[in-house]
């Protein structure tokens, strides 16, 4: 990361599908430090939105990443422009150990000479991935041996190798053990703190302990943005949330 802070600015954004609208004039703006939580009921329109920001949907109005416009560019120019995004199931390659992981992704995207020029300066790099994801010890090990949470944060670490200044994160901590979830907020602040990390995530729990802010989203609009403490006060929340 460069001494200029980054950031995720979305304006006006809509998806369409066939004339229904999925996502409708969405405003988001993700600094730095922030560890932004993305909220909202089943159809809200949070994977559609992540879905547009890394070019997997065409969309309108504008989602820039630290001044540089990312719609209308393909999925793979987005990811080299260093935007990241896990999927609710980890893929990494099972048969393949950490460490192959993580330097097929450290290479994922550049040809073979300029993989050969920055080899050097990408291996140091993918030691602090092992390390900041906490799992050095497992690096020779099969990714297919891992256990959920590590093969997540295994997936995590092929965004840091990435060089990824913006993660979308889909749901890290489904399906996860109590401890698991903890040790992953502790990641996610770690690499937060120099990254924008949006999370879309179902579990409140994890939400209280771990977002910095919340928006949420209800039928492809921002229903309300604020703190946790903000977010939960607002009966336009509690209504979609409890139906009162
Ligand atoms: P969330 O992630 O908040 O649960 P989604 O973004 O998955 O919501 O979905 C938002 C809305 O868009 C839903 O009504 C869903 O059925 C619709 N939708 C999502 N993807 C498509 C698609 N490829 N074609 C048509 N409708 C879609």
């Amino acid at each position: 990361a460069g001494m200029d802070s980054e950031y995720l600015e979305i304006r006006g954004l809509s998806v369409s599908f066939d004339g229904f609208k999925a996502v409708t004039d969405v405003d988001l703006t993700v600094l730095q430090g922030d560890l932004r939580f993305l909220i909202g009921p089943n159809g809200a329109g949070k994977t559609t939105l992540i879905d547009a920001i890394t070019g997997l949907v065409p969309a309108t109005g504008s989602a820039q990443k630290s001044g540089t416009e990312l719609l209308g560019k393909k999925v793979h120019q987005i990811a080299r422009l260093g935007v990241g995004r896990t999927f609710q199931t980890a893929s990494v390659f099972e048969q393949l150990s950490v460490l192959q992981n993580l330097d097929i992704a450290a290479g994922a995207g550049r040809s073979p000479l300029s993989l050969l020029r920055r080899r050097k300066s990408v291996l140091p790099s993918i030691e602090e991935a092992l390390e900041t994801t906490g799992l050095t010890a497992l690096r020779d090990k099969p990714a297919g041996v891992l256990a959920h949470g590590q093969k997540q944060w295994l997936e995590i670490g092929m965004l840091l190798v990435q060089n990824a200044a913006v993660l979308l994160l889909d749901e890290p901590v489904a399906g996860m053990s109590a401890e698991e979830r903890e040790e992953t907020g502790n990641l996610l602040r770690r690499i937060g703190a120099e990254r924008v990390v949006v999370v879309v995530e179902h579990d409140m729990e994890f939400m209280r302990s771990f977002a910095t802010s919340v928006t949420v989203l209800a039928g492809g609009r921002v229903l309300s943005e604020g703190t946790v403490e903000q977010v939960q006060a607002d009966p336009k929340v509690q209504e979609v949330y409890l139906g009162t």
